[in-house]
């Protein structure tokens, strides 16, 4: 590959470690067949990890994720699977949300982590991987706008409901319905904090 490229063997080398710790390449000591350094089985890991660091590092204005989620979520609501195994984690996450005692930070967290599974949910890896970079920004977009909401009890108590709603809508395949219902929500707790998209 030096030879090919006409560059040092070292810079190969280097390049090599840098594609590896980005994801795209895996790197295999040894003998046989998972020997060698090979390109990555998950595409969406090495796109994943990259999008997470420009996304963490960035300060994105908070109605750009807002009209993004509901470019991606809606989408992936409509074209979600009912049967997906995504679905049995996000339900689980739902039942995590209803411990009794959890606070506002804790919830949010689980309800960033239950929409990427909805997401994830619609099969399409790209869609997955972009919601999982967005996590950590809608986790700390909707916790601050919590000090903006009149009660945080009785958001708490319609989100959950209409979580429940949103999941039950996917798994009996109505997508369109479940795609308006996400839209609804993720609307809603934008304008109680008193803001528009
Ligand atoms: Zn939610």
């Amino acid at each position: 590959m030096a030879g090919q490229l006409k560059i040092s063997r070292t810079s190969v080398r280097e390049g090599i470690r840098v594609l590896e710790a980005l994801g795209v390449l895996k790197a295999g000591v040894g003998s046989g067949p998972a020997a060698g350094t090979f390109v990555t089985a998950n595409p969406a890991a090495a796109l994943g990890s990259t999008l997470r660091l420009h996304i963490a590092s960035s300060h994105l204005p908070v109605a750009d994720i807002v009209q993004t989620r509901l470019l991606l979520e809606t989408w992936a609501g409509a074209h979600a699977k009912g049967d997906a195994a995504s679905l049995a984690a996000a339900e689980h996450l739902l039942d995590d949300m209803d411990r009794p005692g959890l606070g506002a930070p804790e919830f949010l967290a689980l309800d960033a982590l239950f929409h990427v599974a909805l997401a994830e949910a619609a099969g399409n890896i790209l869609v997955g991987a972009m919601m999982a970079s967005l996590r950590e920004s809608i986790q700390s977009y909707t916790q601050g706008l919590t000090a903006a909401l009149p009660d945080w009890q009785s958001t708490a108590a319609r989100l959950r409901n209409e979580h429940r709603d949103i999941l039950k809508a996917i798994q009996g395949g109505n997508g369109q319905q479940a795609a308006d219902l996400i839209g609804r929500h993720i609307e809603g707790f934008y304008r109680e904090a008193g803001f528009r998209e």
